[in-house]
């Protein structure tokens, strides 16, 4: 990789600082713009594109030249950086290339904040005023990296940004850049953030003797990640310290700081997945910020900054979730607020198992792990046709022998289950045969009430039918039915029904 140097152009708005980069037999453009106010403090030199340029050679496994001196401390930081990559990522250590020389600016006095409004800024932000945390004299915002904000609702959430910069009274620098959309098609943004943000704030370096990002995780949940505090630390110049801030604090530890301003706590942003200017209080971000508050007893944040109520369906329904953050959400909920930490265990769970644990919460992950024995992911749960047998375990033999199996319940049947062809013309045959039956079918969308619901649903009904075109007897439906004081039956194609018939075992399982 060939990193050339960089040029200013000047527009009629913006200032911006291009640089030409040939890597992968290919030539590039990256660029940094400012605003016409900054064009005085901008650094002509490389330092704002190396922390990338070093990342993404790393990435591809090449060497990088890089024309234009820099500081002796970038230069040293760039190997210290390679070393680090190849420790989390496994990547290449590239041969670094590059002259030296003093940068021309001595450093201005200030203390530069990376700003989004999210809690991690707002928390530095806020430590800051009250004088606990860096001496922030200014805010540097990256704008415009948000893929999925229309130029109007980018204009309005930076409109709110200036807001908050003026009620605390702090000076406001606002930068954009292509580096994001130029390096993402080749290494993910997880494992680039921070080499982008931090190298696109460098380009202010004059201005700044420290610049300050903030901790997306704690040390009690150290992860690999694009900003860490050893690896940002590398990024350093002669001129510009790199401080990686907010390590020591959980991310309740966070919002309880925030909520302490509730001015403040009201302009947070940390919705990034749709199109709007608020907070839209359904999306992963918002749900784990949402609950965060509320583990702090910030109440009024969750009603005051998102768009909606902290939902516990809304949490059932999330997709996937960084692991890092649920774990370390999960273990801050009390015991006073068990229904959220419920939601976050279906969610969690829901996922590990690939959406086969029970309607009724029945984990077969956690029922396997209860006896030392692990299933993976693809593994069928059951009996017959490859599946493996689930055990009730000697603890819950009890509970299986103590459900009521009274015929006299209210509903002679229930179905409950995802919902597919075979699901919905199996309650039209139940319903015309047996009459009035409880039929509860979810799918990915909605994956349903709450497992207690169906649950008092199963509580409800004599016998449990579902409807299968595999080759097993389903052990997670089956089990489920049992400890609800349910007779179960599996209805299923009769071919599949005759094999499975004879793979069964003959005596009566474990359990
Ligand atoms: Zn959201």
């Amino acid at each position: 990789m060939h990193l050339g140097s960089p040029r200013l152009e000047v527009g009629t708005t913006s200032a911006r600082l291009s640089c030409d980069v040939h890597h992968s037999g290919e030539m590039h453009t990256w660029w940094i713009a400012t605003d016409l106010d900054d064009i005085g403090v901008i650094d002509l030199g490389p330092g704002a594109f190396v922390p990338v340029a070093l990342s993404l050679a790393s990435s591809l496994g090449e060497d990088l030249a890089i024309e234009a001196p820099i500081s002796a401390q970038q230069l040293h930081g760039c190997r210290a950086a390679a070393h680090v990559l190849h420790r989390q990522w496994g990547w290449r250590q590239p041969v670094v290339s590059a002259s030296t020389e003093r940068q021309p600016f001595v450093a201005g006095p200030d203390v530069g904040l990376l700003f989004t409004r999210g809690i991690d800024s707002m928390a530095t932000l806020v430590a800051s005023l009250d004088g606990v945390g860096p001496r922030v004299t200014r805010l540097i915002v990256i704008d415009g990296l948000e893929p999925n904000h229309s130029a109007d609702v980018a204009a309005a959430v930076w409109h709110d940004t200036q807001a908050v910069a003026g009620a605390v009274g702090l000076p406001i620098h606002r930068l954009t850049t292509n580096v994001r959309d130029e390096i993402e098609r080749y290494i993910p943004w997880k494992y680039s953030h921070g080499a982008v943000l931090l190298g696109s704030a460098l380009a202010l370096g004059p201005l700044f003797d420290e610049i300050v990002i903030s901790s997306s995780n704690s040390v009690r949940y150290p992860r690999a990640n694009g900003s860490a505090p050893d690896l940002d630390a590398c990024w350093s110049t002669d001129r510009t310290t790199i401080t990686h801030w907010g390590v020591s604090m959980s991310r309740s530890d966070k919002a309880a700081l925030v909520a302490t301003r509730p001015q403040l706590a009201a302009q947070l942003k940390v919705c990034w997945e749709s199109n709007r200017r608020g907070n839209c209080g359904t999306c992963s971000k918002c749900l784990l910020a949402m609950t965060a508050f509320t583990v702090a007893g910030a109440h009024s944040v969750v009603e005051t900054a998102f768009d909606g109520p902290l939902s516990c369906e809304a949490i059932r329904r999330l997709g996937p979730v960084p692991s890092f953050v649920r774990e370390e959400v999960i273990e801050a909920i009390g015991d006073d607020q068990s229904d959220l930490r419920d939601a976050w265990r279906d969610c969690l769970s829901r996922e590990r198992n690939h959406q086969r644990r029970g309607l009724a919460g029945l984990d077969p992950a956690e029922r396997f792990a209860a006896v030392g024995m692990t299933l993976q992911p693809d593994e069928a749960v059951g009996w017959g046709g490859g599946a493996r047998a689930i055990y009730a375990g000697s603890a819950n033999r009890q509970v299986v022998c103590d459900a009521p199996a009274h015929l006299d319940r209210p509903l002679r049947w229930c179905l409950a289950a995802r919902a597919t062809p075979g699901s919905a013309q199996l309650a039209t045959v139940l319903t015309q045969h047996w009459g009035h039956g409880g039929v509860m079918l979810t799918d990915d969308v909605t994956p349903g009430p709450p497992p207690a619901a169906v649950g008092r649903l199963l509580q409800q009904a004599d016998v449990r039918c579902w409807w299968s075109d595999h080759d097993h007897l389903d052990g997670i439906c089956l089990l489920e039915a049992i400890e609800h004081g349910c007779v179960p039956v599996q209805v299923m194609p009769d071919d599949l029904a005759e094999t499975l018939r004879a793979a069964l075992p003959r005596q009566r399982p474990a359990w």
